[in-house]
């Protein structure tokens, strides 16, 4: 069942902290995703490559699909034609392969660098050194058709708000580390994609400008 009374709440929540809704699709049908493109829902976000590229094959093209999920090399080839915005980057290897990919289809992808903020391990993304060796390679300089515009991360499943605020402002921290280093002249490095259905409001509080909410949304994933 979607929810659409919380969807109408969210929104000047969300207008009112200049936060851009990414509403997470992810195993919902593409009926339920039209009735949220109805209410006026232009921005939706996939964690499944195949998934991705069926739905974008059926719903309206102008959705803005948003890969957020652990993205294997030998696949960004099939979302490079239309992804708009790619969450998950974790190393120099899918950065290149993004990049040969956009070039192949003459644009420019954007994309978020993921951090690992969590306590738990099994949590994907980079530290902060991993980030700095990506960002001062020769190899990220030369890439032409990919661009950064920000990070991502996904704090602790826990009920402890002290913890999960933290680790969100561990995350705007990194954030200002690297446009300090890094894009101090970069306009278009402004994101800080953080805040998921049950902790975006401490994420919003620490700063967050796109929140990925999915179950909030759509109800319970199976
Ligand atoms: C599934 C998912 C979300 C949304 O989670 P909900 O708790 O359902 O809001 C956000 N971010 C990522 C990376 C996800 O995989």
């Amino acid at each position: 069942m979607i929810n659409i009374d919380f969807y109408h709440d969210l929104l000047p929540y969300l207008a009112k902290n200049k936060v851009k809704l990414i509403a997470v699709s992810k195993t919902k049908s593409a009926h339920d995703i039209f009735q949220f493109y109805q209410l006026g829902q232009k921005i939706f976000g996939e964690n499944k490559v195949q998934e991705l590229v069926a739905k974008y094959e059926t719903l309206p093209k102008d959705i803005e699909w948003h890969f957020i999920g652990n993205l294997q090399r030998n696949k960004v080839k099939y979302i490079a034609p239309f992804v708009s915005l790619i969450h998950s980057v974790t190393s120099l290897e899918l950065l290149a392969e993004i990049n040969k990919q956009a070039q192949k289809n003459n644009r420019i992808i954007d994309c978020l660098l993921e951090f690992h903020i969590a306590s738990e391990e099994s949590k994907n993304g980079l530290n902060f050194n991993e980030s700095s060796a990506i960002l001062a390679s020769a190899e990220f300089k030369n890439f032409q058709n990919i661009r950064i515009v920000g990070v991502m991360g996904m704090a602790s499943f826990t009920e402890d708000k002290d913890q999960v605020l933290s680790e969100f402002k561990t995350l705007k921290s990194t954030f200002n580390q690297l446009k300090t280093q890094y894009f101090q002249t970069k306009d278009t490095y402004k994101e800080i994609s953080m805040g998921m259905s049950g902790d975006y409001e401490l994420a919003v509080e620490a700063g967050s400008t796109m929140v990925r909410i999915g179950s909030s949304l759509f109800g319970k994933r199976d």
